[in-house]
């Protein structure tokens, strides 16, 4: 049985001082209202915020995640922070291939391999982003971009190092756009993701892989996605930034 996973991507929202109140105000809802069998909870600020926001729910059921990592262990890399830092900061999960980087920054599935690679070598949990674009659907191309960018950015992964991933499929045109896949599709492409990491790894591990749907979840279309037999979740982006969506949400997973 996968327990189901709810992570927020704050993305590039919220100074210190907006986010430190807005992990409280989530933290507060999460203490009175979680229950001991609701889906793992994971929340994404901005790097600026990390290490504060994991100090602010220290003892409680948010655990914390980053939304890049460098794939390098240290160095002359200006601008950049290594899995080792994102962990000593409190971080315990990252976003790697996240549409918008790969659209804005011209991240490869290759180059998430490495950052893959580097994250997981820290113990942190990946949250690893595949995708399609509205185009790419509409030509009937959208599961052999999934197949290339799974097994491009698992490439190097080994077994043991699958307990450490999280996939997370999210097509791009559902993204912030207001429109969802319908569950029907999202079962499809997840069945489809189960099916390749099966061929990979074999059955238990296609079996205990969690595959998080993401793509403008809200709290009135959670629970139909989250009842998906293939859907063990979801990374949510707008509605995470406001905390009571965010936790009807998590209580859709239930
Ligand atoms: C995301 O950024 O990963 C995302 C799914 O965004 P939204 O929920 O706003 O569509």
């Amino acid at each position: 049985m996968r327990k189901k996973l709810v992570a927020g991507n704050w993305k590039m929202h919220k100074n210190l001082t907006e986010s430190q109140a807005l992990i409280t105000e989530i933290r507060g809802i999460v203490r009175d209202e979680f229950r001991q069998n609701d889906a793992e909870i994971v929340v994404c600020p901005s790097a600026l915020a990390l290490a504060s926001s994991a100090r602010l729910v220290e003892g409680s059921e948010i655990q914390i995640g980053a939304q890049n990592v460098n794939e390098n262990k240290e160095g002359a890399y200006t601008g950049e922070w290594s899995a080792s830092m994102l962990k000593s900061a409190g971080a315990t999960h990252v976003i790697i291939g996240h549409s918008e980087r790969r659209q804005y920054y011209n991240e490869t599935s290759e180059a998430c391999a490495l950052k893959n690679k580097a994250a997981i070598a820290e113990e942190l949990t990946v949250l690893y982003c595949v995708g399609e674009s509205l185009e790419e659907r509409e030509s009937n191309q959208h599961f052999d971009v999934i197949k290339d960018q799974l097994e491009k950015g698992l490439e190097g992964i080994s077994s043991e190092e699958m307990s450490h991933v999280v996939i997370a499929y999210e097509p791009v045109w559902a993204i912030g756009t207001g429109k969802t896949a319908s569950s029907e599709q999202a079962q499809e492409v997840h069945a489809f993701i189960r099916g390749l990491i099966e061929s990979k790894y074999g059955l238990n591990i296609a079996e205990s892989v969690r595959i998080l749907y993401g793509g403008s979840v809200k709290p009135d279309n959670a629970k139909e996605i989250f009842g998906q037999p293939d859907i063990d979740g979801g990374l949510i982006g707008g509605a995470s930034l406001k905390p009571r969506d965010f936790f009807e949400i998590i209580k859709a997973a239930r």
